[in-house]
């Protein structure tokens, strides 16, 4: 069996699966956001009682982070449905926008959105957060009503998103029948050369296949390769195998996932104990490719889909605007690959920074470089950086929220995951997607740049 065979075989209670079997698997964490989980909630009351309760109170994780910072009252009314929901359930990890559990989340916009607006429990983006908050675990079957959820295969687990309906079953039951995916192999060799970065892998890994080209199918990360990214680096991959329509990720279990998980669940006390997968000899894919990472370079997936590939030095487009955020974008190490090519230079383009939780940014205003903070050499170089840590301009969202593209036309590179037309805000506006060094080089002469260019400078 493949990776996700075993685990899938294991949730199942059987011995062994193959691609194409339907089986009922029992999940390990349900996670849903401020978006989905209302109605989440609202399909979980409607076939299961008003006064029924969740499976366990202890797998379900709520994490608000999408439309949170903004003063769209609906918006802030779907936290208060959240916080309501967890204190009648006693849902633990529900990470709470604000402190006050029995208060009212509402956005202030006169206070603007860059200074931090949240309490001391707000985690940020979902996938960023799950991990850190130490609820990912190998060999372990986590559901979440979000398309990226499939972020978590980066750790040796089964990660996939769900729809309100599905989750709302899984809320009542623990349990969700599922059609076995087939995989497809992605063998990752050699190493990535200076100015390329995991977000590269992807976009030539999608190019290779199309946006459609891996639609409810597996996709295993493996190989020399992908044992020699970092955690981050795996994160952003996996993040992506649902652009090309992929049912989830899936990597190898090593050293850096017990070291990074057993770390964050000591840190959070959450369960501890988990059964990784490994690979064996009869492993069936319907799909092989072999990438060389020693020979790709910065790529771009240009508007209308994340297929669209091209490399960045092949292209000389104008940009109107920058943006690096998101689960796939947004992480510490995106800043710092983003601010080691920014550092001491300005941007001539509009540029955003959007961290993806408050804990990346208290390590971008807590880590020096020099006399600096990485949060100050970026804000020095002309990024308008916000502390609301979120999805925020990632998939639009309402008018106000920070860096939503509000007029058509725009020409935006992106450390983001999607751009479809009208992710970002206006249907008329082109999403390019990059890596945060491609995003960096290219808000500085305003035009797609290859970051090799301003390597050692
Ligand atoms: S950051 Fe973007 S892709 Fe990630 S969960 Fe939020 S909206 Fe979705």
């Amino acid at each position: 069996m493949t990776l996700t065979e075993k685990i899938l075989a294991r949730a199942a209670g059987k011995t062994s699966v193959q691609a194409g079997d339907n089986i009922w698997v029992n999940a390990d964490v349900l996670m849903t956001h401020d978006v989905c989980g209302p109605g989440t909630i609202g399909v979980f009351k409607r076939e299961f009682g008003q006064a029924a309760k969740v499976w366990d109170k202890n797998k379900i994780v709520i994490i608000p982070d999408h439309y949170i910072f903004t003063a769209d009252s609906k918006s802030n009314r779907n936290v208060d449905i959240l916080r309501d929901f967890s204190r009648e359930q006693g849902i633990e990890y529900f990470y709470d926008v604000i402190d006050d559990s029995n208060g009212h989340w509402v956005f202030d916009a006169a206070k603007g959105n860059m200074k931090r607006q949240y309490g001391s429990r707000y985690a940020g983006v979902c996938h960023t957060a799950l991990p850190a908050k130490g609820h990912t675990r190998p060999g372990e079957i986590l559901f979440g009503t979000d398309s990226h959820t499939c972020m978590a295969g980066a750790f040796n687990q089964f990660a996939t998103g769900i729809g309100n309906t599905d989750a709302g079953f899984v809320m009542g039951t623990g349990k969700l029948l599922i059609k076995v995916p087939e995989t497809m192999h992605f063998r990752l060799e050699g190493k990535l050369q200076p100015g390329v970065m995991a977000k590269d892998i992807i976009l030539h890994c999608i190019g290779e296949i199309g946006f459609d080209g891996a639609t409810y199918r597996a996709m295993q990360f493996d190989g020399e390769g992908a044992l020699n990214l970092s955690i981050d680096d795996r994160m952003t991959i996996a993040n992506m195998a649902i652009e090309a329509g992929g049912k989830n990720a899936m990597f190898e279990f090593d050293s850096r996932t017990a070291e990074y998980v057993d770390a964050r669940v000591k840190l959070n006390g959450t369960k501890s104990t988990y059964e990784p997968v490994a690979r064996d000899k009869n492993e069936k894919f319907v799909y092989e490719l072999v990438v060389d990472l020693s020979k790709l370079e910065p790529t771009v997936a240009c508007h209308p889909d994340p297929g669209q590939r091209k490399k960045a030095k092949d292209m000389d487009m104008k940009l109107d605007r920058a943006y690096v955020g998101s689960c796939t974008g947004g992480k510490t190490s995106d800043f710092v690959e983003f601010a080691r090519v920014l550092r001491g230079k300005k941007v001539v383009i509009d540029t955003f920074g959007v961290p993806a939780t408050p804990d990346i940014v208290n390590d971008l205003q807590s880590t020096y470089w020099g006399h600096s903070t990485i949060w100050q050499i970026l804000v020095d170089a002309g990024v308008q950086m916000t502390e609301n840590a979120g999805c925020a301009a990632c998939l639009g969202g309402p008018v106000d929220t920070f860096g939503r593209i509000n007029k058509s036309g725009i020409k935006c590179i992106s450390a983001t995951n999607r751009n479809f037309p009208g992710r970002m805000g206006d249907k008329e506006s082109q999403v390019f997607l990059a890596s945060p060094m491609t995003v960096a080089a290219s808000a500085l002469t305003g035009k797609v740049t290859d970051p090799r260019e301003y390597l050692g400078n």
